[in-house]
């Protein structure tokens, strides 16, 4: 399943980031050319992420239309089906795909680990006579 290995991919490009800190949301950024089905995706992240000990971990998809550029009369625009790769405003099929290939982690969220409540003044302890 084409799905499952793109989750194992992101978590082996979370897993540096997060450290040992508990990641509580990645966000995901899938063009429309790349064939995923978010819920496919979302389903396959849940078994790969305990697998991977990221449990509590959700993804969070931002899809990006796929787009064309015009090589006939220069405009880009978004297309609606992969299918058709032609230019919606001139019919021109001279069109160069520019968006719709993306597959980024654009940015993961960690829950803070424990705020630093460990007093600094432990170590001042004032000595009294
Ligand atoms: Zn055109």
């Amino acid at each position: 399943m084409h799905e499952l290995s793109l989750c194992h991919a992101i978590a082996g490009v979370v897993r540096p980031h997060a450290a040992d800190r508990e990641v509580s949301v990645i966000h995901v950024r899938i063009g429309a050319l790349r064939q995923v089905i978010p819920e496919t995706l979302t389903f396959c992240w849940d078994l790969v992420a305990a697998q991977e000990g990221f449990d509590g971990a959700r993804l969070e998809i931002d899809p990006v239309p796929a787009s064309v550029s015009c090589a006939s009369c220069s405009v880009t625009s978004d297309i609606e089906s992969r299918y058709s790769t032609s230019c919606p405003v001139c019919g021109s099929s001279e069109v160069s795909v520019v968006g719709g290939e993306e597959f980024l982690i654009t940015s993961i969220d960690v829950r803070s680990a424990s705020p630093s409540a460990a007093s600094s003044s432990a170590a001042t302890t004032p000595e009294r006579a």
